[in-house]
């Protein structure tokens, strides 16, 4: 049937040479293991036997003769003779009245034979191409790489996926355009009447953890249709030609149960580029294709909806975003203040906290990070209270949660000399001074010098007050400076540098690069796209295209832009060098100090002099 139609070649070699191997062994092992009970013996013996009375059976073949003697203790012993030109044997025989012969010799054990000639050997055939295989296919990473033409869909109801859009926080856009689609399933008469054509697909793009799974699997939870979910990768199998195999089956199975819902998740693992390549990956290509294939098969107006998720947009074919398949694009970004605040809350209602939880205050200190971030906090804060033994999670959880999301567990027992933390102290200080100074830069929230497991020797976390879509000219600069000022402390008070300050320098570096290259913010290039992000989502990497020249003025610039904000922070750090003691000699004694009290010391001091 349809398994038959893409029976793969491999398949039908692999049965091949089981077969030759099955033959091989009947035509010499087990004709080695039979003659192991009969004896040779020569035909005067044979005739011998025969006069004394002694045969039972004969069995005259082609080149042999095989006889049965019986034993005076009743056994009874088969032995084999050459076959003489003898044509008086017959008569012979008769003569003897009781012997039968040129009956089938074993004829009572044929079905044994049979068993033992071939059905044990296919067995044992079987058995071994299943562990041989089933083992290759698992360290392959498809389990089942020997169902053929299987697809794995999963069919999904409501009861399954146990999610609703309720569990989804934040992503109203996102929301919005599903149950639009949600809609068309109960009603697609409602869309006919108006000859609305509804979208074949939708796909889902975000950064990672940004909830695209859990948005479909919401959407399952909602549609009250049966949901067949399946992931890219399930696609690619060890057999050329499996994948496209399993996108027929599939097809057909949501053919059959429309209204119905596809998920493909993470579907640039098949849905990549075809570029033509000579190593282009042919099971690969081969799935893709039928995917196409069958996305133009099926008529719209029947109620299957395709949606599919990824956060590598910009490497999918062309040919899949075209309108008429997946032709929506429901984006799934990074949540924004409200979003992360929402988030806690839906995740926050699973765990036991105490009655009165700031929750926008975690919000506040959570810009850029994604659902599952948010999720992970909110666990690793009832971790804690768990481990201190309370049964409650309370607001200072949460808090010590996020640093540890951020920048890993404390690391208490980790010896750090008076000497080097010291030279932290200051360091942290400098990033705090600089930027409370600077009219542009995010208040300081919380300054420490506990040592992190993610190597971070301190850090100075700064918290903006509402929510910042855009960064002006000024605030890039502010926040340069302020990078630059762990090193500028370091230098000044102790003239001389440290490796501490690498990470800052990346990122000194990164946001430089980024204001001659992609914001126009230089005075060297007008607004002139230097360099442009390939992969939006997955860490904003960029390609440059411009000319070598102007590459190397590029550098010039970011160095030059670097190099004024360091000049600005020594400038600021020596301009208040007593509050600089002052904050680092409090800052060694009590290791952590909130944003509150560091500016209570930078006031007061203020108010003194
Ligand atoms: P991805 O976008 O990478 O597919 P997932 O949907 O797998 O992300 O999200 C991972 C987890 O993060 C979810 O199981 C959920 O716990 C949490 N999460 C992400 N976004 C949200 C959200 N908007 N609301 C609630 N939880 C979310
Ligand atoms: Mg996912
Ligand atoms: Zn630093």
């Amino acid at each position: 049937m349809k398994e038959n139609k893409n029976f793969p070649k491999q398949a039908a070699l692999y049965a091949v040479i089981s077969l030759i191997l099955l033959l091989v062994m009947n035509a010499v092992i087990m004709p080695m293991m039979n003659k192991a009970k009969v004896k040779e013996t020569n035909y005067s013996y044979f005739l011998e036997q025969i006069d004394s009375g002694n045969v039972s059976k004969v069995q005259i073949e082609k080149d042999e003769i095989r006889f049965e003697v019986k034993k005076e203790d009743g056994s009874s012993q088969v032995y084999s003779t050459g076959r003489m030109d003898d044509p008086e044997l017959v008569e012979r025989l008769y003569e003897k009245g009781d012997i039968e012969f040129t009956e089938s010799f074993e004829d009572n054990s044929v079905l044994l034979s049979f068993l033992v000639n071939w059905v044990l050997p296919l067995v044992f055939f079987i058995v071994l191409w299943n562990v041989l295989f089933k083992g290759i296919g698992r360290r392959l990473g498809g389990s089942n790489a020997m169902s053929f033409g299987k697809s794995s869909a999963k069919v999904y109801v409501k009861a399954q996926t146990g999610k609703t859009f309720a569990d989804v926080a934040g992503q109203d856009e996102a929301k919005e355009a599903l149950v639009e689609i949600v809609d068309f399933l109960h009603n697609p008469e409602k869309y006919a009447e108006i000859g609305a054509d509804l979208p074949k697909g939708a796909l889902l793009v975000g950064p990672p953890g940004t909830g695209k799974t859990l948005l479909a699997q919401a959407v399952a939870g909602e549609a009250n249709v049966p949901f067949f979910s399946i992931s890219g990768s399930e696609f690619v199998e060890m057999f050329v030609g499996m994948g496209a195999a399993k996108v027929r089956d599939l097809f057909q199975q949501a053919n059959e149960k429309a209204p119905c819902i596809v998920f493909i998740d993470e579907i640039d693992t098949i849905g990549k580029k075809r570029d033509g390549s000579l190593n282009g990956n042919d099971e690969r290509e081969q799935t893709l294709n039928q995917l196409l294939t069958e996305m133009d098969g099926f008529n719209g107006k029947k109620g299957v909806v395709i949606l599919a998720a990824t956060n590598r947009p910009e490497s999918l074919d062309p040919a899949l975003l075209r309108p008429g398949r997946f032709d929506r694009r429901i984006p799934a970004e990074l949540p924004d203040l409200a979003g992360r605040e929402a988030i806690l809350k839906v995740h926050a209602a699973k765990v036991k906290t105490e009655k009165y939880i700031d929750f926008n205050a975690i919000a506040r200190a959570t810009a850029g990070a994604s659902g599952a971030e948010l999720a992970n906090i909110i666990n690793e804060a009832a971790l804690r209270a768990v481990r201190n033994g309370r049964k409650e999670v309370s607001q200072s959880d949460l808090e010590e949660s996020v640093e540890v999301v951020i920048a890993g567990y404390q690391r208490k027992n980790a010896v750090i000399s008076q000497k080097e933390k010291e030279i932290i102290a200051y360091h942290e200080i400098g990033h705090a001074l600089v930027a409370a100074k600077q009219k542009h830069s995010a208040p300081v929230h919380k300054i420490t010098i506990i040592p992190r497991t993610s190597g971070a020797l301190g850090y100075t976390m700064q918290v903006d007050e509402g929510e910042k879509f855009l960064m002006t000219k000024e605030e890039a600069l502010a926040s340069l400076a302020t990078l630059t000022g762990g090193r500028s402390a370091e230098e000044l008070i102790f003239n001389s540098c440290t490796t501490g300050a690498s990470n800052d320098i990346e990122k000194a570096t990164k946001l430089a690069r980024a204001m001659v290259t992609r914001y126009g913010m230089s005075n060297e290039f007008d607004m002139i796209a230097l360099e442009t992000v390939t992969n939006q989502y997955l860490g904003g990497d960029t390609s440059l295209a411009c000319s070598p020249e102007t590459a190397a003025r590029i550098d010039a610039e970011v160095n030059n832009i670097v190099k004024k904000a360091h000049e600005k922070a020594l400038r600021i750090l020596s301009d208040n060098i007593e509050k600089l003691h002052e904050l680092a000699h409090f800052l060694l004694e009590k290791e952590t100090i909130t944003g509150d009290e560091f500016m209570e010391i930078l006031n007061k001091e203020k108010a003194m002099a």
